[in-house]
């Protein structure tokens, strides 16, 4: 274990921001990393419990208590090898995830967990500057070709795992670069892209095709994939956007946050908008409608462009700003949730919903809601209008589009809509075809995404050879 005492001896420091009035006017990342001994102090108050929590709480189940241990120890190249066996994209995670495991550390019942995504983020950021992440080519050929639909985390860890097991693996995407929502959902200030940059280029020497701006169902039908492949996985996402339809949603200046949040990742990467007219927020009232990443994203990416004023509007009661531990470890709570962007200056008001869109001209001004009691029900008399000239819908997403890949491939749906397939075999109804990611099991994280790619290549693998030699 880290420092046998440490947990008593070292306060809890993590990361910091730099300061709001400098972040907000670039879209670079403004994370502030510990020192290379503040990281080590911090990986020395992991106490290597008996039943480490922690495990469980991490859905890549990322060995924690071992590589803190290992960071402790000066032994950084080590604690990258133990990440990188449990997690293809450390980096991404290690900026992005809402760190579950962190919720299920047993110091979390005393609120001061071990900084576990600060020291994944710093074990592996050094390992890339220190060369030791290389391209990991597979010493033999299977003589299996694999279709994947979809380059999103899901993805890219389903195509790295197969073509490391030596499967010509082959990526269709139909956006001009790869990622998913990693590329054109989370903002550059959550997440440069070069990072995923970086892991395409270590993925093509290992020998995946990447086939962008190639839309399946429309540039490549889903019928000669399954014809010319041993095996195709799903992993195209869960995009359709929840809508609101009140009265007033076709106002001009009323969009899905996924109509605006990617153009600022196109403008930020210098790619063209395509021929969808700009949608920005400068000099305007925005209204974010819906709490979670997205909203915040939006609220993030709004001010950023120079909105005058950020309000987000969650129909939710404001959450409790502090768990019951006894009642909720080592589960995720549910608790009030304060993002970088909302320190921006964004307003917050819950338990609102949202009556019609008001215009002028065929173009909104404003927003009539009313209050909500503690059984959702509207409370008469409170009705209040907000003013607003541009409305983001960030209120999660339904499932994945249908039309296309999916009605053409005739994979079986559940309930919700998304593609009907186990956490076993990750097969779907169809033969030869496996789905995984947000397309197999709705709107979630990147770090599910990344499990669910990985297990479905070790799926796909054992499918394919009869054995896998590929983890789960
Ligand atoms: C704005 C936003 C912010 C988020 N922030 C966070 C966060 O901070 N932390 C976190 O953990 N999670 C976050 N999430 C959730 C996370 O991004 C997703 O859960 C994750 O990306 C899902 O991965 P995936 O690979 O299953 O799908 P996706 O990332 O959605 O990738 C699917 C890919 O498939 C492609 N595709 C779809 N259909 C086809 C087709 N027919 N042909 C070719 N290509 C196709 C799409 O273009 C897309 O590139 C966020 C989501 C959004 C929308
Ligand atoms: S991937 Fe997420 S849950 Fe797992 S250790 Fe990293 S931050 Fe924690």
């Amino acid at each position: 274990m880290g420092k046998v005492t440490g947990f008593l001896e070292i306060d809890r420091a993590d990361r910091r921001y730099a300061p709001a009035s400098d972040r907000i006017r670039h879209y670079r990342e403004f994370m502030l990393p510990l020192s290379e001994e503040g990281t080590r102090n911090q990986a020395a108050r992991c106490m290597n419990c008996g039943i480490p929590y922690c495990h469980n709480g991490c859905p890549v189940n990322n060995q924690i208590p071992d590589w803190n241990d290992l960071v402790y120890r000066g032994d950084w190249r080590e604690a990258s090898r133990n990440l990188h066996s449990t997690n293809n994209f450390p980096e991404f995670t290690g900026r992005v995830c809402p760190a579950p495991c962190e919720a299920s550390c047993t110091l979390n019942i005393q609120d001061t967990p071990v900084t576990i995504k600060t020291i994944e983020c710093a074990i592996v950021d050094r390992a890339w500057e220190q060369g030791w992440i290389k391209p990991e080519p597979p010493t033999h050929k299977t003589g299996k070709r694999v279709a994947i639909i979809g380059s999103g985390p899901a993805g890219l860890s389903c195509a790295q795992q197969l073509a490391r097991a030596g499967h010509e693996v082959h990526l269709y995407e139909k956006n001009a670069q790869p990622g998913g929502l990693l590329r054109y959902g989370i903002p550059d200030f959550k997440l440069e892209k070069r990072h995923i940059e970086r892991r395409v280029e270590q993925m093509k020497a290992e020998g995946v095709v990447f086939h962008c701006k190639t839309h399946v169902g429309k540039d490549v039908t889903s019928t000669s994939l399954l014809e010319s492949f041993d095996a195709v996985a799903l992993a195209g996402g869960a995009e359709l956007g929840r809508d609101l339809p009140a009265p007033g949603r076709d106002l001009y200046g009323v969009y899905f946050a996924m109509e605006f949040l990617p153009q600022q990742n196109r403008r930020v990467a210098g790619e063209p908008l395509g021929t969808n007219e700009p949608i920005l927020a400068s000099g305007k009232h925005v209204v974010v409608i819906g709490g979670g990443d997205t909203g915040s994203d939006c609220i993030g990416t709004s001010i950023r462009q120079g909105a005058l004023k950020v309000t987000q509007l969650e129909i939710m009661p404001t959450p409790p700003k502090v768990e019951d531990k006894m009642m909720n470890w080592p589960n995720w709570p549910v608790k009030l949730r304060t993002s970088s962007s909302h320190e921006e200056g964004a307003e917050r008001d819950f338990a609102v919903m949202t009556k019609r869109f008001e215009g002028e001209n065929g173009a909104v001004t404003g927003i009539e809601c009313v209050r909500l009691d503690d059984k959702m029900k509207p409370i008469e008399g409170s009705e209040f209008t907000i003013k607003a000239d541009l409305v983001l819908l960030a209120m999660g997403f339904v499932s994945p589009i249908k039309e296309g890949l999916i009605s053409d491939l005739g994979v079986a749906l559940d309930g919700r809509g998304n593609v009907q397939a186990d956490t076993k075999r990750y097969a779907s109804s169809v033969a030869k075809v496996f789905a995984c990611g947000d397309m197999r099991r709705g709107q979630s994280l990147v770090v599910w995404a990344i499990r669910e790619g990985r297990q479905c290549a070790a799926a796909i693998d054992e499918a394919l050879m009869g054995e896998t030699i590929l983890p789960r």
